[in-house]
C-alpha cells in the first residue's frame, strides 16, 4: 500500500479498517499456549519526536502540513497523521512555494535542503539526532580527506541523505557480499559509517569482510548502529529461542523491523513473520504452536501490538510474560521552530517523551 499522495489527493484506508472480522480461532496444542512479549519494543526516541514534530506542526500552522517522504515508516502513522491534515510527498517541488515542510527522521542530504530553500519552503527537520550524528560524521571524514565506505541498504532513504553529504567520497556497501567486490580509490584513508537500523550482526560480519580486503580500514569514533535499534535485537534474540512463532509489529519498508524478523529465524524461532496489523495473522501460522514472540519494530505504536496480542487471546494465548532486556528513557528535544507555544512559553511537549 502507498500512502504516499502526489500532493494533490492523499489516499489512505478508512480508520479500522484493518482490523480483522473473524476471530482466530483456538487450536489444541499439547503444551500451555503462552506470549512472551519482548521489550523494549515499538516507538523510540527519533521516532516519537518525529511523530509530535508533524502533530504539533498541523496544531501551530494548520493543515495543510507537508511531509517529504513517509514521517517514519509506518503504514499507520503515516494514515493517522494523513487523517489529520498532514500530506505526504516525495519531492520537494510537489509542495507549493511558501508551504510548510516537514523533512522525515530518516533525515535528508544538503541538496534537498537546498531545493527547499530555493522554493521558499519553511522547513522542518524531523531527522533524528542520531542520523544528524552520521551525517556530521561523514561530513567530517571526507574533510580530513577520506573514502567512506557506508554500509547500509541502497535506496533506503536514510543512506541516500547520509551519502548526500559527502556524494564523492563514499561508497555504499550494501551486504557482506559486496564487501567481497567493492573497489575504492584509496586503500589508506578509508572508513566506515553506517546506516542506523541495520542487523548488528550483519553489519559487523560486512566490516569485516571490508578489513579482511582493507586492513587500514577505521572505525568510527562510536557505533551508528542506534540505541533502539540494538535494544530490540538484544530482547528478540532473548525470546527467540524459546519461540515456535514470532511476529513482529512493522511496516515492510521500515528496516530495523524487518531485520527483527531476520534476526528472530537466526536465533532459534521456528518460524517468524512481520505484520502491519493483527489482522495479517494466518490461523494456519498457529498449528502447533504453543510459544509466540512478539516485537514491534522503532516506527510502531503500541496500539498495534496490542490488537495484536488481543486477537491472540481470541485463540487462546492469553498468558502473556514481558521479558525485558534493558530500559530506556532517552527522549529528544522538537525540532527548535516547534519548542514553544502561541504565548511563547515552552511546549508540554518540547521534549517528546510519549511512550506508545
Ligand atoms: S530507529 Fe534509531 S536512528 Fe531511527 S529514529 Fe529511532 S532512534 Fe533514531
Amino acid at each position: 500500500m502507498n500512502l504516499v499522495s502526489n500532493g494533490s489527493a492523499a489516499v489512505f484506508p478508512p480508520a479500522h479498517s484493518h482490523r480483522r472480522t473473524v476471530p482466530l480461532a483456538a487450536v489444541a496444542v499439547d503444551r500451555p499456549k503462552r506470549i512472551v512479549l519482548a521489550a523494549p519494543r515499538g516507538y523510540c526516541a527519533g521516532v516519537d519526536r518525529a511523530v509530535i514534530a508533524v502533530e504539533k506542526a498541523l496544531d501551530q500552522y494548520g493543515s495543510p502540513v507537508y511531509v517529504r517522504k513517509e514521517i517514519v515508516h509506518n503504514v499507520e502513522v503515516v494514515r493517522d497523521l494523513t487523517q489529520r491534515g498532514a500530506v505526504f510527498i516525495n519531492e520537494v517541488d510537489e509542495a507549493p512555494e511558501g508551504a510548510h515542510l516537514v523533512f522525515s527522521a530518516h533525515g535528508v542530504s544538503p541538496a534537498v535542503k537546498a531545493d527547499a530553500a530555493s522554493r521558499n519552503l519553511l522547513s522542518i527537520d524531523a531527522t533524528c539526532p542520531l542520523v544528524t550524528k552520521v551525517h556530521r560524521e561523514a561530513e567530517r571524514f571526507s574533510r580530513q580527506g577520506f573514502h567512506i565506505l557506508l554500509v547500509g541498504h541502497i535506496g533506503h532513504e536514510e543512506v541516500e541523505g547520509t551519502f548526500g553529504h559527502a556524494p564523492d567520497q563514499t561508497t555504499i556497501v550494501h551486504d557482506p557480499d559486496a564487501a567481497d567486490t567493492v573497489e575504492v580509490p584509496d586503500t589508506e584513508n578509508l572508513i566506515w559509517l553506517s546506516q542506523t537500523t541495520l542487523s548488528v550482526d550483519e553489519a559487523m560480519e560486512t566490516v569485516a569482510r571490508l578489513r579482511a580486503r582493507f586492513p587500514h580500514l577505521q572505525d568510527p569514533p562510536s557505533d551508528d548502529i542506534c540505541y533502539a535499534t540494538q535494544n530490540r535485537q538484544v530482547a528478540m534474540k532473548k525470546i527467540a529461542p524459546e519461540c515456535d512463532l514470532v511476529i513482529v509489529v512493522g511496516s515492510a519498508n521500515s528496516s530495523n523491523s524487518v531485520r527483527l524478523v531476520e534476526v528472530a529465524a537466526e536465533y532459534g524461532a521456528r518460524a517468524a513473520y512481520r505484520v502491519d496489523y493483527a489482522s495479517e495473522i494466518k490461523q494456519e501460522w498457529l498449528e502447533g504452536v504453543a510459544t509466540i514472540g512478539i516485537s514491534s519494530g522503532a516506527s510502531v505504536p503500541e496500539m498495534l501490538v496490542q490488537e495484536v496480542i488481543a486477537d491472540l487471546a481470541e485463540a487462546g494465548y492469553v498468558d502473556v510474560e514481558t521479558v525485558q532486556t534493558t530500559t530506556e528513557d532517552l527522549v529528544f528535544s522538537l525540532p527548535k521552530e516547534l519548542r514553544t507555544n502561541a504565548n511563547g512559553e515552552q511546549d508540554e511537549r518540547a521534549l517528546g517523551g510519549r511512550r506508545s
